[in-house]
């Protein structure tokens, strides 16, 4: 993810480029970058970090002169944030530029060719390869390079694209990556969202997947993949700026729960070729692999819980044994850690310093460090020998959301590659790729099945305390749903184990008591409900998480959330998702502060 904005008119293009940035710097702030042209001649200025440093680079744009542009700040996925991989990206000729929102999953064979063909490259990114690509196909005609362009690629992109050879045009182009067209009066635009586009005009054109615009200060043409000009309709938007950043929602945490499906299928998704799972990155540790006879999991909060129910599928598919271990214990703890050890260390941030020293302690006695980390670049992702981004984009709702379901959705793909590695073939190869393909779907069915939350919410919002109880990866789950009440709504919630409630957490169930039962994994499914039954009959209220059409529930619980039928290996990812919105909405019958809950901070750099 990351934040794309584009200018033609009159008026001087840089300054209204680093305006339309700063209004898109939520969705992107490792470095950014603006590419004006003036007559025939493109300039460029890139920085690390935030929009204030290229204002400050280009004197808030009065040192680039020219009234047509394209600008991006950036979220690295594929390349540190440094300035040479900072977007535009310019041609070898200079006569092209290009900004990229998203991830081109074919770029590694891209490249390759592109350099037999004698490109060269200036920087790490997936994105440069379509520059080259626009360069070697124009032969004079834009439109005809950029679908030539497009048919190369595959993966996710929103692109602006400047071609010196037509001064006062910008082109837009879209491939699962959201961008929407702004019409002026003697002017347009385009960007990633509204936001940075209501300050110009509310008058908008949506682009769709496989569709790009040409752009000219007196008018807006747009194509199909074909290159048939299609007639499209504006929309008058009526949001507020504030409003539109959050995508139309009301806080980000609620907004990130609904990218969900779009974040997962971003780490999932190009992992997958020809029915296998490809991780480029952790080629090297293949040799290494027969020789693990233990894989440690270490992390902080919700990371540490994603490792908890990622475990099952690692265990079950490896058949290694996995250790998880709270990272602020496991640096102290002596831990018994060899170069026979296989360290998963997982880090939203990648700057967790309780992660970061147990990591140093577990290098020191040899083990090899593979990293799940959301931020290019960061520390953990620097230190490990092996890292895998999970391509999440942003998270800036202080409570995890879509961070923890794509580390998940990690650990799902490599338990399955490092089985494929290990020669372990399950049989079920291919049924499991499938089912890990329909994840993003079944998070989007999640999400819908659910419309009765907030009365849930409205119900249970003044309780005292809420206990979760769930066995095996439904208590993994349990114990970030509870995580994610408590973070939000500071309300007292529990996570059990069920079958541990006769040894002692039953004693506090008493009249109306709520328990949120998880019952979303068959085989122990019947076990579960006796659990269920005895804290009924103690009175409690029981709300439960299960699969739609699960007779058996109906019949025990008072109220119901609901998951599509899914391998229960795999369910954590989708199971979480009524839970995080129980939680935002009790947090907000609570009227809390949903985005910024109190004492608490988004990486935690402290021990
Ligand atoms: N994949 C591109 C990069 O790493 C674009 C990332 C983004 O969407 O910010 O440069």
């Amino acid at each position: 993810m990351c934040g794309i904005v584009g200018f033609t008119g009159v008026r001087s293009a840089a300054p209204i480029l680093l305006d339309g940035l700063k209004k898109l710097e939520y969705r992107g702030y490792d470095s950014a970058g603006i590419a004006v042209m003036d007559h025939h001649v493109i300039s460029l200025s890139k920085v690390t970090g935030r929009i204030a440093n290229l204002c400050e680079k280009t004197h808030d744009g009065k040192c680039m002169a020219g009234s047509t542009g394209i600008g991006h700040t950036r979220w690295a996925t594929h390349g540190a944030p440094t300035e040479e991989n900072a977007h535009p990206h310019l041609s070898n000729d200079g006569r092209f530029a290009v900004v990229h929102n998203g991830i081109i999953e074919n770029y590694i064979a891209l490249r390759e060719e592109l350099i037999r063909d004698g490109y060269h490259f200036e920087s790490e990114t997936d994105t440069e390869v379509i520059v080259h690509l626009i360069e070697m196909y124009y032969r004079g005609d834009m439109r005809e390079a950029l679908i030539r362009t497009a048919n190369q690629l595959r993966g996710s992109y929103a692109l602006g694209v400047l071609c010196s050879e037509e001064p006062d045009k910008i082109y837009a182009v879209r491939e699962a990556s959201p961008l929407i067209l702004g019409l002026g009066i003697g002017e347009n635009f385009f960007a990633s969202d509204v936001t940075a586009l209501v300050n110009h005009t509310r008058n908008v054109i949506y682009l769709e997947d496989g569709e790009f615009a040409e752009l000219s200060r007196s008018s807006i043409r747009v194509f199909d993949g074909a290159g048939q000009e299609i007639r499209k309709k504006s929309t008058r938007i009526l949001w507020d700026v504030q409003a539109a950043e959050k995508g139309g929602f009301e806080h980000f945490m609620l907004k990130e729960i609904m990218e969900q499906p779009g974040a997962v299928k971003a780490t999932i998704s190009p992992r997958i070729k020809d029915g296998r799972i490809v991780f480029d990155e952790l080629k090297a540790l293949i040799p290494a692999l027969p020789n693990i006879r233990k894989i440690m999991i270490t992390a902080c909060g919700s990371a540490y819980y994603a490792g908890c129910a990622g475990k099952y599928a690692l265990e079950k598919l490896c058949r290694i044994p996995v250790e998880t271990q709270l990272a602020s214990e496991l640096r102290y703890s002596d831990p018994l850690i060899d170069e026979q050890t296989l360290l998963i260390v997982i880090s939203q941030s990648g700057e967790t310093a309780d992660t970061i020293a147990a990591m140093k302690e577990c290098k020191a006695r040899g083990a090899k460090t593979l990293a799940i980390v959301n931020v290019v670049g960061s520390t953990v992702a620097k230190m490990a020998d092996y890292t895998v981004y999970t391509w999440a984009g942003p998270e800036i709702a202080v409570a995890t959301t879509k961070g923890y379901t794509t580390q998940i959705s990690v650990l799902y793909l490599l338990a399955l590659y490092l089985s494929d590695c290990l020669g372990l073939d399950s049989g079920k190869k291919a049924v499991m790729i499938e089912a890990l393909q329909a994840l993003p779907r079944q998070i989007q069915q999640a999400i819908d099945m659910n419309p009765g939350i907030p009365g849930l919410a409205r119900k249970y919002h003044a309780s005292k305390a809420l206990f979760f109880i769930g066995r095996n990866t439904d208590y993994a789950v349990a114990l970030e749903g509870a995580l994610k009440m408590k973070e939000i709504s500071y309300l007292h919630a529990e996570a059990y184990a069920a079958g541990e409630l006769k040894h002692g957490t039953i004693a506090l169930i008493e009249e109306h008591q709520p328990v949120i039962a998880l019952c979303c994994n068959p085989l122990i499914m019947e076990k579960t409900m006796n659990n269920i039954v005895e804290v009924k009959s103690r009175g409690a209220e029981v709300l439960a998480l299960t699969y739609r059409n699960n007779q058996k529930i109906l019949s025990v619980a008072d109220d119901l959330l609901f998951i599509p039928q899914i391998d229960p290996l795999f369910s954590a990812v989708v199971e979480i998702v009524p839970l995080q919105l129980l939680a935002y909405y009790v947090a907000k019958e609570n009227e809390c502060d949903i985005d910024k809950p109190k004492n608490l901070a988004k990486s935690v750099t402290v021990e």
